[in-house]
C-alpha cells in the first residue's frame, strides 16, 4: 500500500468515526486523530508537531481544544501518569494498562489480563458503583536498566 492510499484510508475511517460520534468532520480533527494514531502515547507538543506537517498554521491552543473534545467523545483516550504530562492514544476500545519507565518516561501498552473494567474487585466499595481500576505499572526499561548496571 502506498502512503497516499494509507492516508486516504485513514481519512475515510476517521471521518466515519467522527460522524458516528456526532461530530463534524474538520481538517483539524482529522489531522489530530491521524497524528495520535501514528504516535501512540504522544504528549501535546508531539501531536502539535505532527499536525503541523499538514496544517502549518494551527496553534497549540487549537490542538489542546481538539484533543479535549475528541477525548470527551471517546475517540481518544487520555493517559495521565503521575509527575508527567498527559498522553493521548487512539486505542480506546479495550481496558489496557500502561507500563512507564521511571528512568526515561517511555510508556508501553500492557494488555489487561481480565479485559474489562474494573479488572480489580475491591473488597469494600463503600457503596460506590466502581467503574474502572486505574492500573499503572512502573519500572525500568531494558535500556535504562543497562545504563544503571
Ligand atoms: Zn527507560
Ligand atoms: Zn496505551
Ligand atoms: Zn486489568
Amino acid at each position: 500500500m502506498t502512503s497516499t492510499a494509507a492516508t486516504t484510508e485513514a481519512t475515510a475511517r476517521w471521518s466515519e468515526e467522527l460522524r458516528t460520534h456526532g461530530r463534524r468532520v474538520t481538517k483539524q480533527r482529522l489531522a489530530v486523530l491521524t497524528a495520535v494514531e501514528h504516535h501512540p502515547h504522544a504528549v501535546v507538543d508531539d501531536v502539535a508537531a505532527a499536525v503541523r506537517g499538514d496544517l502549518p498554521d494551527i496553534s497549540l491552543q487549537s490542538v489542546y481544544v481538539v484533543l479535549a473534545d475528541l477525548t470527551e467523545t471517546g475517540l481518544l483516550r487520555k493517559i495521565e501518569p503521575p509527575h508527567s504530562p498527559a498522553r493521548y492514544e487512539t486505542r480506546v476500545d479495550d481496558n489496557h494498562h500502561h507500563a512507564i519507565c521511571t528512568g526515561c518516561g517511555r510508556i508501553e501498552d500492557v494488555d489487561c489480563a481480565v479485559g474489562h473494567a474494573p479488572c480489580l474487585t475491591p473488597e469494600n466499595t463503600h457503596g460506590m458503583t466502581i467503574q474502572i481500576a486505574d492500573v499503572l505499572y512502573r519500572g525500568l526499561c531494558a535500556d535504562c536498566a543497562d545504563q544503571a548496571s
